[in-house]
């Protein structure tokens, strides 16, 4: 292959964050509270002011200090609790709403210090223009600019139908193409790809190791450490993007711990090993 990375680098690192959610809520501390029975989780519950899933100063600090930038992707979920329906409470439940004062507030940070504001499209959307649509046109109403990149929540993606629909509502790459219960590259993908013509804009942006199919696979700290060298070795070997997926509420070393430490080994050993480090949009940039 004769690609090159910019600033002659030999692999590239694609730093980014899904916010899910943004609040941990009463009963989601009971729940883990039964689950692990742990007293923390009481804590958290009883608690009001305490907020363990917002975590975006946290890695404002984190990524300050190693001199990188990330790409977030925000939800704006509109699906609503059905009774009857179990799996909606979950989606429902669990969501905030973008435009109130704190989350425009945060966007509009981000994005005035170099972060990459994107969509994270919301569970039904990958089959839907409209919501597509709706999703975009209200982020860029807050960022006050136009947004390129999407990433399906849960990664749901009906391929090619869901590129098609991204593409047509004007977005510019996707970053859903991944695994969700397992690392390292989908298809052997190790390099963005355009899943229509060459002379088209359109880019997938491969998503290669997320937090928690990284931690459902290799629970031990050491064993998921061991496989993010394992891929690290291999895409400096092949010229390889990777793409890290770290969600914005496991930056909290009670409720996940551990989590963010590997975040930063991650960043740390991209460093040591002279990655390119680049946003999305970034390596959209280079692609295009
Ligand atoms: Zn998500």
């Amino acid at each position: 292959m004769n690609f090159e990375w910019p600033e002659g680098r030999r692999f590239a690192i694609c730093l980014t964050h899904d916010v899910d959610r943004v609040k941990k809520t009463w009963w989601q501390s009971l729940y883990y509270f039964t689950k692990t029975r742990k007293p923390y989780h009481l804590k958290t519950l009883i608690n009001k002011g305490s907020n363990p899933y917002w975590n975006f100063t946290k890695i404002m600090e984190i990524e300050n200090k190693y001199g990188v930038r990330s790409t977030f992707f925000f939800l704006n979920e509109s699906k609503k609790l059905e009774f009857l329906k179990p799996s909606t409470y979950k989606l429902s439940l669990g969501r905030y709403d973008i435009n109130s004062p704190e989350i425009m507030g945060i966007i509009k940070e981000l994005d005035k210090n170099g972060w990459e504001i994107g969509v994270h499209g919301s569970y039904d959307s990958y089959k839907n223009k409209e919501l597509l649509a709706k999703e975009k046109w209200v982020l860029e109403k807050i960022v006050g600019h136009r947004v390129i990149g999407i990433r399906q929540h849960y990664l749901n993606l009906e391929i090619p139908t869901t590129w098609q629909l991204q593409k047509e509502v004007g977005f510019k790459y996707d970053a859903s193409f991944g695994h969700r219960r397992d690392v390292g590259f989908r298809e052997n993908q190790i390099m963005p790809f355009k899943p229509f013509r060459e002379d088209d804009d359109f880019l997938v942006i491969p998503t290669t190791i997320m937090d928690v199919a990284l931690f459902y696979k290799y629970p031990a700290f050491e064993n998921a450490w061991r496989k993010i060298l394992e891929i690290f070795k291999y895409a400096e070997k092949n010229g390889a993007l990777i793409t890290i997926l770290w969600h914005q509420r496991v930056f909290n070393e009670n409720e996940f711990p551990g989590w963010n430490r590997i975040y930063e080994k991650i960043i740390e050993e991209g460093l040591k090993r002279k990655a390119w480090f680049a946003t999305c949009k970034e390596v959209w940039e280079v692609f295009k």
